[in-house]
């Protein structure tokens, strides 16, 4: 087989340059008087949703000095890797930590939040862990591998899914979860773990494992987020969580029912904000380029939760509700 289709990829050939600075692109804009459902909890006010590109996420909470920043999945250096050509992803491509687009961005966190340990989500991390001090949560694994990236020691913490942690104005609830599985044979890309102790530094993309999922909720006054990190979830460890936003990407193509199980599991979700949806050889200065999963997840979406809104936000566009 091919490397192709490991990543759940499509066709879409990109030879990509990185970022070189923080761009805002324009803001969508949603009211409350959007909210299709009457019985979930209204949009807070003063929230901000900005995305970062692939599943990154600046999730920002209140205004002035009480305001708080969550930060999920963060990767703004991009590299070219060829995830997303004929191809697929090169194993071997070096992986490139750009201090100087990330500082660019002048990007604040209280909280970090991993979903897995690949080279698209957790590859900035560390370097964001020491500029910005926050808290950054992943598996054992991810913390073994970002120790290993001279994360600070004092600010990674280990979960497994099921903490809640409590924070002024808002909380964050990490929920197990699982990777797309791809190919022939389906299986994760670089599948793998690091317990136990500190691997040696990763050089590669493949060196950098998936390391276990995890999803989250954080939530603002009773208005619940739930973000993906892939296109899978395990159905055991969402009871009894409902979304009023939620972030989910394309894919999942040989996941039995994956969009209608997943937003009937979430209780409909009043907004449905796709994401993991660009090519990431493709810039993140300039607009998203659709890897080709898009449309068929807004006509999922739509079949199986027609009064949800489908809120598209391009590179660095920001969602205030
Ligand atoms: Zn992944
Ligand atoms: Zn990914």
């Amino acid at each position: 087989m091919t490397r192709r289709g490991l990543l759940g990829a499509s066709a879409a050939v990109g030879a990509g340059v990185a970022a070189t600075a923080a761009t805002a692109v324009g803001t969508a804009s949603a009211g409350p008087s959007a909210r299709p459902s009457a019985d979930r909890s209204a949009p807070p006010g003063g929230l901000r949703l900005r995305w970062l590109g692939n599943n990154g996420w600046e999730i920002r909470i209140g205004a002035g000095d009480s305001a708080a920043t969550v930060l999920i999945d963060p990767w703004l250096t991009r590299f070219w890797t060829g995830t997303y050509s004929e191809a697929g992803a090169a194993p071997e491509t070096p992986i490139e930590v750009d201090t100087a687009v990330i500082d660019g961005y002048g990007l604040r966190a209280d909280q970090i939040l991993v979903t897995h340990g690949h080279y698209d989500h957790m590859t900035d991390v560390p370097h964001l862990a020491k500029t910005t001090g926050a808290t950054v949560f992943g598996t054992e694994s991810h913390v073994n591998t970002m120790r290993a990236m001279g994360a600070p020691e004092r600010q990674l913490s280990v979960v497994a899914g099921g903490e809640r942690l409590q924070y002024k104005g808002y909380s964050v609830q990490v929920v197990r979860s699982l990777h797309s599985m791809g190919g022939e044979h389906p299986r994760v890309a670089f599948a793998g773990t690091r317990p136990g102790q500190v691997p040696k530094a990763p050089e590669t993309i493949s060196d950098l494992v998936e390391g276990g999922s995890l999803s989250y909720l954080i939530s603002v006054n009773g208005f619940d987020i739930v973000n993906f990190g892939s296109s899978n979830f395990s159905e055991h460890d969402l009871e009894g969580i409902r979304a009023d936003l939620v972030m989910i990407q394309p894919g999942g193509a040989n996941v039995p029912g994956y969009v209608p199980r997943l937003l009937e599991l979430l209780g409909h979700p009043a907004y449905v904000v796709p994401t993991h949806w660009d090519d990431f050889d493709e810039p993140l200065d300039r607009p998203a380029v659709d890897w080709g999963g898009l449309d068929a997840l807004r006509d999922a979406v739509r079949k199986a939760s027609p009064k949800s809104r489908f809120v598209k936000l391009d590179h660095l566009e920001t969602l205030s509700l």
